[in-house]
């Protein structure tokens, strides 16, 4: 709920007057949520910890992205349903994103049409366009804007600061969370040994004046489960769209192990932690 207020013009206050847009229950051990702005009800026991980020947004009238009526461009969908049949009223405010916290666990009845996002589907994170579409949808702004960098905008909660994409920081996002790697011609290799435990870790490589980026992931050695990432993983944002979520590997599967090419500068590499102790090789050079 902090993550949202503090970065939305949503408020959130304890009432008990009626028609309260979210009425907390505990009518079972089901984590789940109306729909809707008006009376949302919302059930979120102790073992929704994963879920609460999911079920608020679908207490502000945020739909599931297979909802989305462009969701066939992205999603195989062999089910029907309440969650899974297309809402022809959702409106669309940012792209569709794999790693959205609206987007199911990928299985056989729902998985993506590019098999890299696999086990992306499913993160239940909070991502910056599920907080950007809440700004888009309540038309959250400030009285004036700042001239946040690297794809950033003006907090509606704090008009003085920036947020941020995933890697950046500081008011204007011009700021890294860790050092930068500078490339050349020459191939250049990140070991990263991280410990159990750790959340987040970022690393940064610069391409070289005028040049791009060519990255692969040499080895790899994650939690070995397949389709839930939480045991550690590895995202290059490679992708034009820095706002955006790429890929995600992780388990005994290593997703980059082909060469990606990034124009991003600096392209920024997260480390999602978890569970266990994790080590990584990254090879990179400028073309
Ligand atoms: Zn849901």
């Amino acid at each position: 709920m902090e993550e949202i207020r503090s970065q939305t013009c949503v408020k959130f206050r304890n009432t008990n007057k009626k028609g309260a847009r979210i009425i907390q229950e505990k009518e079972d051990d089901g984590c789940w949520s109306n729909l809707g702005a008006s009376n949302g009800a919302l059930n979120i026991p102790n073992n929704c910890e994963n879920s609460i980020g999911h079920e608020i947004l679908h207490s502000l009238g945020i739909l599931h992205e297979q909802a989305r009526t462009d969701r066939d461009a992205y999603l195989h969908v062999n089910k029907t349903g309440n969650n899974f049949n297309i809402n022809p009223s959702s409106s669309i405010v940012s792209p569709f994103e794999y790693a959205s916290s609206m987007m199911y666990y990928s299985d056989k009845d729902l998985y993506p049409v590019v098999g890299d996002y696999n086990n992306t589907m499913g993160l239940r994170q909070l991502t910056f366009y599920d907080i950007y579409m809440v700004n888009k949808l309540y038309s959250c702004s400030c009285p004036k804007n700042l001239e946040c960098k690297n794809r950033g905008y003006t907090n509606p909660s704090s008009c003085d600061t920036c947020i941020c994409p995933d890697g950046f920081t500081g008011k204007l996002c011009t700021e890294l969370k860790n050092d930068i790697y500078s490339s050349s011609i020459e191939w250049k290799t990140i070991s990263r040994k991280v410990k159990n435990g750790t959340l987040h870790e970022y690393d940064y490589i610069k391409p070289m004046a005028g040049k791009s980026l060519e990255i692969y992931v040499e080895s790899q050695s994650f939690y070995p489960d397949y389709n839930w990432c939480g045991g550690g993983s590895i995202e290059i944002k490679y992708m034009a769209d820095i706002r955006i979520t790429n890929p995600i590997s992780c388990g005994g599967f290593n997703l980059y192990k082909n060469i990606r090419t990034s124009f991003n500068d600096p392209t920024v590499i997260v480390y999602r932690g978890g569970i266990s102790e994790a080590t990584y090789n990254i090879r990179f050079r400028s073309v």
